[in-house]
């Protein structure tokens, strides 16, 4: 079907809305409105994608190489974003649906 479910996870202030406001809307705000994010979790084999965003900023509190090194760990992909300058979004959604074709053909 065409009905994706995304949950996002992380901790408060990171840009998890702004990603998705960004994907969704195309549009961006400045101003930090905390969200109450209600997560359902279960099942196996749910792709997931580590992201560091706020990748536009010039102090980086992440190296790419510790990104990388966790995805490896977790087994799971990894993208670095900005919400604010639409870096990496698109290919960010685009690259959870293609692990979701992925995962559907191997089923
Ligand atoms: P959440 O708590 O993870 O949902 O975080 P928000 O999406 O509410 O964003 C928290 C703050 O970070 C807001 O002030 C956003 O404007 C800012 N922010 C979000 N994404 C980015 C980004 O890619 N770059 C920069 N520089 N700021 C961002
Ligand atoms: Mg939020």
């Amino acid at each position: 079907s065409n009905d994706y479910r995304v949950v996002v996870f992380g901790a408060g202030g990171v840009g998890k809305s702004s990603l998705v406001l960004r994907f969704v809307k195309g549009t961006f705000r400045d101003t930090y409105i905390p969200t109450i994010l209600a997560i359902k979790s279960n099942v196996e084999a749910i792709p997931i994608m580590l992201v560091g965003n706020k990748s536009d900023e010039t102090h980086r509190e992440v190296e790419t190489k510790d990104g990388e090194d966790q995805a490896n760990r977790w087994k799971c992909a990894f993208m670095e974003t900005s919400a604010k300058t639409n870096h990496n979004v698109t290919e960010l959604f685009q690259e959870l649906l293609n692990l979701d074709k992925k995962r559907n053909m191997s089923l």
